[in-house]
């Protein structure tokens, strides 16, 4: 058996030597790819902890006031959260394309059934419902349970926590954008996750969301402010922020390959028949 196993080490550390012999060889002859485009450096972000906000982000809400809200002092806080109370609150800032991140939990004490159980809602723009409601056994129209934009699309899975228990809510949301005549060119993209779950991935909306209309386009600013809803329910919101940078990096192309690229057509031969 000792034979065996000294035989065995031997065969595989003669393989180690040919692998990375030939992975030095190959090295040599491998020519490895590069762009050559000039990317800006990506700025640092530092990550929050708990569900806090990263260094770049604006805060909305970190469990001591409302103040970033028109409305704001109404809501009740407490023990690091805000509860709904006298009404929607509505953000002093604008915000367009967006990642949004807010942690809700809805009554402990279950009441009500359908969409009167633990509903709020986060609009973004003022006019696109991301619904907040209590889906956790109750059942209501699929467009309209919790992590549904509103009466357009359910989300893909009910991802629902129980009544009571702190959720995490993140969005990611690039803005419509209109022609001068009013047209929409671009629609909204939502991509949206609870509890970490992807609810809706890159999601093309169909307009402003509505309980009385169908979902519509009306052309409206680059930027306007976030809502959130009072649907009568005493919901709890906490850790709420938005970071705007959320655009990829343009890198430049070098000078070098734009020149290569213009010399073939300086060159072009004349075509034979021609002459
Ligand atoms: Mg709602």
């Amino acid at each position: 058996m000792k034979r065996i196993f000294r035989s065995q080490a031997a065969q595989f550390a003669l393989a180690s030597v040919i692998t990375l012999a030939g992975g030095s060889l190959l090295a040599a002859y491998v020519q490895e790819y590069k762009s050559g485009i000039i990317w800006p450096e990506p700025p640092v972000v530092t990550p929050g902890e708990n569900g806090s906000a990263p260094s770049d982000a604006v805060v909305l809400f970190d469990g001591t006031d409302m103040s970033a809200f028109n409305g704001g002092d109404k809501w009740e806080i407490k023990d690091g959260a805000a509860t709904v109370r006298g009404g929607g609150v509505t953000t002093k800032q604008a915000f367009g394309d967006c990642q949004v991140h807010f942690e809700f939990a809805t009554p402990e004490e279950v009441k009500g059934n359908g969409q009167g159980r633990g509903n709020s809602g986060f609009y973004l723009m003022g006019r696109y419902e991301f619904q907040v409601l209590d889906s956790y056994d109750n059942p209501t129209y699929f467009d309209g349970q919790c992590g549904s934009i509103y009466k357009q699309q359910p989300p893909m899975v009910n991802a629902c926590r129980k009544p009571g228990q702190w959720q995490s809510m993140d969005i990611i949301f690039t803005a419509p954008t209109f022609n001068d005549d009013g047209s929409l060119n671009t629609p909204a993209y939502a991509t949206v996750l609870q509890n970490g779950i992807l609810l809706h991935n890159h999601y093309a909306l169909q307009g402003s969301t509505s309980y009385t209309e169908p979902a519509r386009y009306s052309k409206h600013p680059d930027k306007l402010p976030i809502h959130i809803q009072d649907h009568g329910n005493p919901v709890r919101y906490r850790n709420i922020w938005v970071r705007e940078n959320v655009h990829e990096l343009i890198g430049t192309p070098p000078e070098k390959k734009a020149d290569e690229e213009a010399k073939p057509e300086e060159k072009q031969p004349e075509k034979q028949d021609e002459k």
